[in-house]
Parts: C-alpha cells; sequence; structure tokens
C-alpha cells in the first residue's frame, strides 16, 4: 500500500499532446550499447519502463555523420537504417504504458568525426573539443540551413519510430545549439552571433521546426544547460553562459517547447560522484526557472529519496523527478514507492562505474544493480530471478565471507529458493564497503551493504552468522553440497604491481593496515599509488585530514589515473592539492631508506629524494581463498572462489561475481568454448 503522502509523486502529468502516467522521468543517459548493442539497448529500456518510469528516453542520438562521437558508442539515427533499432526500444517502452523518448544530438565542435572523415562543424573556427587536435568549421548560412534539415530528418525518423517526446538537446557543453548560444564558442558577426536573441536564433529555428513536425504526435523537450558554471577569466571576464543570460534566454523561448530538462555545468558536474556532491546539489541552480515557464519541467540531482522528491513537487521546484543513475541502480524505484515498499529501494552509491562504460565504450553496468547491461545479453532482471529447479537434486549452500560477492550470491540463491548459510568472521556483514565507506567522501557505499542485509532479513531460508571464522575441516563436518568462498584480497606490501616486477620495500604500509586503523610512526608519508583507481587517492586524503605531510607518487601522468573513467580525476587533484598533499606523477619510489624514500622519473629514470617516515604501498590486491585448496584437499568436489577471493577488482565486478554464481547454481554446463550470453553480430551488408 503507498503512502498517501507519496500520492503526488504518481499525478499524471501532461507534456505537449502526451501525458505521462507519473511523476518519474528517466532523462537520456548514456550507456556504452547505442548503436553497438540495440537488443541489449532496448531491453535496458522496457526494464526501466516496467519499473514504473513514466518518460524514459534514450542517450544522445547522433542525427548525421557530421555528428560523429567516435570511440563512445551513442545512438545513431543518421538514416533510415536506424529506423529499426529505435522501434525495438519504442516497443520495449510501450509494453509498458510508458513514454518513449528520444535525444537528437549534433554535436557540433564536441564531435572528431575519426570514422567519418568530415570536418567538424560549429558556429565559429574553434578546437575541436573532443578526443582530436582537429579544427572545427565556421558554418556557413547554407550549412545552417542543412543542420537544420538534418534535424527535420531525424524528428521525422523518430516520429516514424514511434517516439512519443523528441528532444532538441542544448546541455552539457556537448551540442552544436548550446554551441551557438555560448559566446565561448560563437564569435559570429552575422544573424547568428552577437546579441542574446541572435545567438538563441538557431535554437529557436530548430525547435519551431521539431514542433511543427511533431504537430500532436510527439511533445518537444529541450535539454539547457542553466548555467555553464565557468565563471570569470582571468581578465575579469565572464566565461560562457550564466544564470542570469540563461534566464534571459527563457523570457525569449521559455513557452517554446512542451517540456524543459534543466542541466547545470558539464557532464562531470551532471553526474557528480558522491565523494563531492551529495543527492540534490544541482538543486540551487536550478531553482526559480520553472517559475520562468508555464511548461513542465524535469531535473536531476541523483535523487532517490522520496520524501524529498515530495518536497521538490511541493515547493515548485520542479514537474518531474528526472533519474539517470537512481533509474540505473534500481529501474523499479518508482513501483517500490508505488507499492509501499521504499525500503526496497536500491539506492544508487555515486559510484559513476555506470559512466565508466561510456567512457570505455563498453555496455553500462552498476556496482548496485547487478542486472544492469544484461537483461537482455544473460536474460538477468533486476527484481526477478528463476526459482531453483523443480525436482533437481538437492542443493545446500554455504556462503563463507559477507562482502558485497557474499552478500550479493546469498541474497539471490536464497530467492531463488535455496537453503543458504552465509557465514562472516568479523562483527558485521558487509567486507570491505563497510571499511571504504568510513574513509573520506565514501560514505554512502555503505548502501551496497544496507540493501542486502535487508534483503537477506526477508529470507527465511538464509541463516546469517557473525563472528563465524569458517575452516575448512569445519565445513566438511556439516552437510553442504556447494560451497562459495567469498572471503575477498589482502593488499600486496612489497611494491610488486605494473611498475616494479619485483618487491621493493619491506617496510610499508597498505591499505589494509589503515583501513584496520594503524597509522604511520612519523609525519612524513609517501604513498605509492600504481593501482590508479581510487583508494590511493582517499588515503592521501585521510592521512592529509588527519595532519600527515603527504605525498602522493604515481608511475602514471596523472594521479588517480584510472578515476577519468568516473570523472572524478580533476576533482581528486583539486581536492588533494586543497589539502596540502604533493602530488609527483611520472615518478616511481625505487626504496625507502632510514627517513628517505628514493623517487625515479618513470621517463628518464633521473633520481631525486624525498624525506620520508613511511611508505604506504598501493599496488594491487591478491586473492585470499585458501579454503577452496583446503575444500579440495579434503574431496569436497563443489567449492568455488567468488569475489575478490576469485580475481580481485571493482566492488561492481565482486557483485557481479555474486550474481553470477547464484544464476550459475544447477544450471547446465554450456560446454567448453561456449560464448555464456547473447551477442550482437554486425550484418554484412547486400553485395
Ligand atoms: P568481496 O569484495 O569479494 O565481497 P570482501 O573483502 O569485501 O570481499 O569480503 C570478504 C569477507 O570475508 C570479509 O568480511 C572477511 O571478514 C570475510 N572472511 C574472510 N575469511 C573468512 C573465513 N574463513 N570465514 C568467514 N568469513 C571470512
Ligand atoms: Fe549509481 Fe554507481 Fe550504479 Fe552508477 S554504478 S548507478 S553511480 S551505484
Amino acid at each position: 500500500m503507498r503512502d498517501p503522502r507519496y500520492d503526488v509523486l504518481f499525478e499524471p502529468v501532461r507534456i505537449g499532446p502526451v501525458t505521462a502516467r507519473n511523476r518519474f522521468f528517466q532523462v537520456p543517459h548514456c550507456n556504452g550499447m547505442g548503436h553497438r548493442h540495440p537488443s541489449s539497448l532496448a531491453q535496458m529500456r522496457g526494464v526501466k519502463a516496467e519499473g514504473g518510469w513514466a518518460v524514459v528516453c534514450t542517450e544522445e542520438v547522433e542525427i548525421h555523420h557530421s555528428s560523429a562521437l567516435d570511440g563512445a558508442v551513442e545512438g545513431r539515427l543518421w538514416d533510415d537504417m536506424d529506423v529499426p533499432a529505435h522501434r525495438l526500444t519504442v516497443e520495449r517502452v510501450h509494453a509498458h504504458g510508458s513514454l518513449a523518448g528520444i535525444e537528437l544530438v549534433h554535436s557540433g565542435l564536441n564531435a572528431p568525426n575519426t570514422y567519418s572523415r568530415v570536418p567538424a562543424l560549429g558556429p565559429s573556427v574553434r578546437p575541436v573539443t573532443c578526443g582530436t587536435p582537429s579544427v572545427g568549421r565556421e558554418m556557413t548560412l547554407a550549412d545552417i540551413a542543412d543542420l537544420r534539415e538534418w534535424h527535420r530528418a531525424a524528428v521525422r525518423r523518430s516520429l516514424e519510430a514511434g517516439y512519443d517526446v523528441v528532444y532538441v538537446y542544448a546541455a552539457h557543453g556537448l551540442t552544436v545549439f548550446q554551441q551557438f548560444l555560448s559566446p565561448r564558442f560563437n564569435a559570429r558577426t552575422d544573424e547568428y552571433g552577437g546579441t542574446l536573441e541572435n545567438r538563441v536564433r538557431l535554437l529557436r529555428e530548430v525547435l519551431e521546426d521539431t514542433l511543427e513536425l511533431c504537430a500532436g504526435r510527439a511533445a518537444v523537450a529541450c535539454r539547457i544547460v542553466v548555467d555553464e558554471l565557468l565563471g570569470v577569466d582571468g581578465q575579469g571576464r565572464t566565461v560562457g553562459l550564466g544564470r542570469s543570460e540563461m534566464e534571459a534566454v527563457f523570457g525569449l523561448i521559455g513557452e517554446l517547447p512542451d517540456l524543459w530538462d534543466l542541466m547545470v555545468g558539464e557532464w562531470d558536474f551532471d553526474s557528480s560522484t558522491s565523494r563531492f556532491e551529495q543527492e540534490g546539489y544541482s538543486e540551487p541552480f536550478v531553482h526559480g526557472f520553472k517559475q520562468l515557464t508555464t511548461k513542465p519541467v524535469v531535473i536531476v540531482g541523483r535523487y532517490t529519496s522520496p520524501d524529498t522528491m515530495v518536497r521538490l513537487i511541493t515547493q515548485g521546484i520542479t514537474d518531474f523527478i528526472g533519474a539517470a543513475r537512481p533509474s540505473i541502480a534500481d529501474p523499479f524505484l518508482p513501483n517500490k514507492i508505488s507499492e509501499g515498499r521504499v525500503e526496497d529501494i536500491r539506492e544508487c552509491i555515486g559510484c559513476n562505474i555506470c559512466v565508466s562504460g561510456d567512457w570505455l565504450s563498453v555496455p553500462i553496468r552498476c556496482t548496485q544493480n547487478s542486472a544492469m547491461g544484461e537483461e537482455w545479453r544473460r536474460g538477468w532482471h533486476p527484481e526477478r530471478i528463476a526459482p531453483k529447479p523443480a525436482g533437481g537434486a538437492e542443493a545446500k549452500v554455504l556462503i563463507v565471507g559477507a562482502g558485497p560477492a557474499g552478500l550479493e550470491a546469498a541474497m539471490w540463491l536464497g530467492r531463488r529458493g535455496y537453503e543458504v548459510v552465509l557465514t562472516e568472521a568479523s562483527r558485521t556483514l558487509g567486507g570491505r564497503v563497510v571499511r571504504e565507506a568510513a574513509l573520506p567522501g565514501l560514505a554512502e557505499w555503505g548502501r551496497v551493504r544496507d540493501h542486502r542485509v535487508l534483503q537477506l532479513e526477508k529470507l527465511d531460508n538464509v541463516l546469517v552468522t557473525l563472528e563465524s571464522p569458517m575452516t575448512a575441516a569445519e565445513i566438511v563436518g556439516y552437510d553442504f553440497t556447494h560451497v562459495a568462498v567469498a572471503t575477498g584480497a589482502t593488499w600486496r606490501a612489497d611494491g610488486l604491481g605494473r611498475f616494479h616486477p619485483a618487491g621493493v620495500f619491506d617496510d610499508a604500509l597498505t591499505p589494509d593496515d589503515l583501513l584496520a586503523g594503524r597509522r604511520p610512526g612519523g609525519n612524513r608519508v609517501v604513498i605509492y599509488d600504481d593501482e590508479l583507481f581510487y583508494i590511493g587517492g582517499v588515503l592521501a586524503e585521510l592521512l592529509a585530514g588527519e595532519g600527515y605531510q603527504v605525498t602522493i607518487v604515481t608511475p602514471e601522468s596523472k594521479v588517480s589515473a584510472w578515476t577519468v573513467n568516473t570523472m572524478e580525476q580533476h576533482k581528486i587533484h583539486r581536492r588533494l592539492v586543497a589539502a596540502g598533499v604533493t602530488i609527483l606523477a611520472d615518478t616511481t619510489v625505487l626504496r625507502h631508506e632510514g627517513d628517505v624514500a628514493r623517487l625515479a622519473c618513470t621517463y628518464t629514470g633521473r633520481e631525486h629524494s624525498v624525506t620520508c617516515d613511511d611508505v604506504v604501498t598501493v599496488t594491487f590486491r591478491e586473492p585470499h581463498a585458501p579454503l577452496v585448496g583446503e575444500l579440495q584437499a579434503l574431496g569436497f568436489a563443489h567449492v568455488q572462489a567468488i569475489g575478490d577471493a576469485f580475481n580481485p577488482g571493482t566492488i561492481a565486478e565482486a557483485v557481479y561475481s555474486g550474481r553470477a554464481y547464484a544464476e550459475a547454481m544447477q544450471a547446465p554446463d554450456l560446454g567448453l568454448g561456449v560464448t555464456p550470453f547473447r551477442r550482437e553480430i554486425i550484418g554484412l551488408a547486400g553485395r
């Protein structure tokens, strides 16, 4: 039963000629599937609709080959050949009574076009902003007319595919319409440049074109940046589009589209991680824009709390609760609120592993939702799993270790109906996420544990025991048929890693030591980070906050280098500098002698020293699964390491491994060499 205070979230809302059945709006979001994995994409969007999102949108969809974000796998609607894939997405979304939206994009100066090999286009001659050292061409009036025609053609195709909402996209610093709006790209002196009226002209014309074509068949949405957040330059000049200018834009075209989708800054701010921003971080920036138009607006802010959502509606800040990541972590968020199951919401933890899929051009994945990206190719569902085979051999499963992998495996095996015992050596469930959630900025990571612990409490067939370190001898004394060893991994202490093929330290601390509460003896600390993800940088932040004098040394050219894929790297660098941490990139630590760490440039080998009382080494973790060999030696057949105990990796990988174990329990053996998931193969063109 729904709590009546959430009723307002389930009111239908009109968007021009169409009506959304509630206020939950999955805004466009990238997913690494795009035009390359259309069946996977359609199924994923369909699951969002099934979960109650009234509007389910695509990612950005390129309208023309002069807008090719090569490298990234985005949507495409270059010509008629792309229509069937979109029709599939629309069908899946419509099947659950939701509206399907398409975000058309022309990337202008942001398109590297390395595949199509045509020059990028922009309002003025400016460097291409993404992925290539090329310069974009200033569009002539004929080019502008062509662009409008390309957009019109894409709108026609969108309607043909059956979309209910068609976007004109002027946001994220990624599109030609924003580039025309913004003086940092637009230095034209004709009717498309100079005054605000002139800079807004192209957006106005394209909105009018789109409205004319949609004409009662579909709504027209405009995704717009309300503040580029670029501040002033060194000469005191305002850079880019600020709030007051965007308010003036609303004065000019505020009534034109059927819906405004508001965003702030660029993608790295729009999708800030929880390490840097909390739920609702964009609210102060979008506040007040709804009052500048009579048309409905949608905002995002990684909202997972229904009470906050209600406040946003009742305070007149937005009409729709927009979400990308909360809908990825929990496609069933709206239904859970509607069914009075708020506690079941699988809240996004703000880690941006989902975003990394787009940056790495692979299908999306999610730390919290193990089914994300696997809906079609493996047939996984975020809420359901096949029951254990009827009439099969009885299986009783022991899971040793209650970190993310063990918790996930226990939850899904329990839902399948197996009898499960989950044992944990320590006094707390959660393994590494509990320890890491205590680090600066990572508190929300505890949600990985919280969600699963709560779900396990609902399963009578899963017994959870704490303070129960298991030995092989003890395990064989019980009647378990299967054992999953989810006992985690241990950080190496000797510096061996990507850079050093042999150990170089004999007295270094590790992340495990610091997470267990140990601290360096002296004040001057060198952190050697050859792992490249977040932990080295977070530990630097931790120790600097405690008053240590910290130097972080990395063989890569950037601190926490892999975090470019979670769009945090520049923020981490900024935060470490602000905390007084010295960053030494392209550098390795050769050895630690007395109160000196001997360093070397990774290019030249040139050596130098820093004073250093203690080294913290961050290279990689070794699987910790002695139970597997011990049980095998005792003749136990069905024993398997999962999660970090099998191969140490991200929390997302551990969760995924737990799900995969549960899915595979008593499943038929596929045989050697069989790919265990469906693939999408490019069709050969006719000869
Ligand atoms: P993962 O990320 O793969 O889930 P973690 O390191 O987060 O791995 O969790 C492993 C968990 O296993 C820890 O909570 C640890 O206390 C527990 N553990 C390790 N060895 C044993 C054991 N022999 N018996 C029970 N629990 C164990
Ligand atoms: Fe949220 Fe992380 Fe999942 Fe992305 S990967 S939706 S940030 S939990």
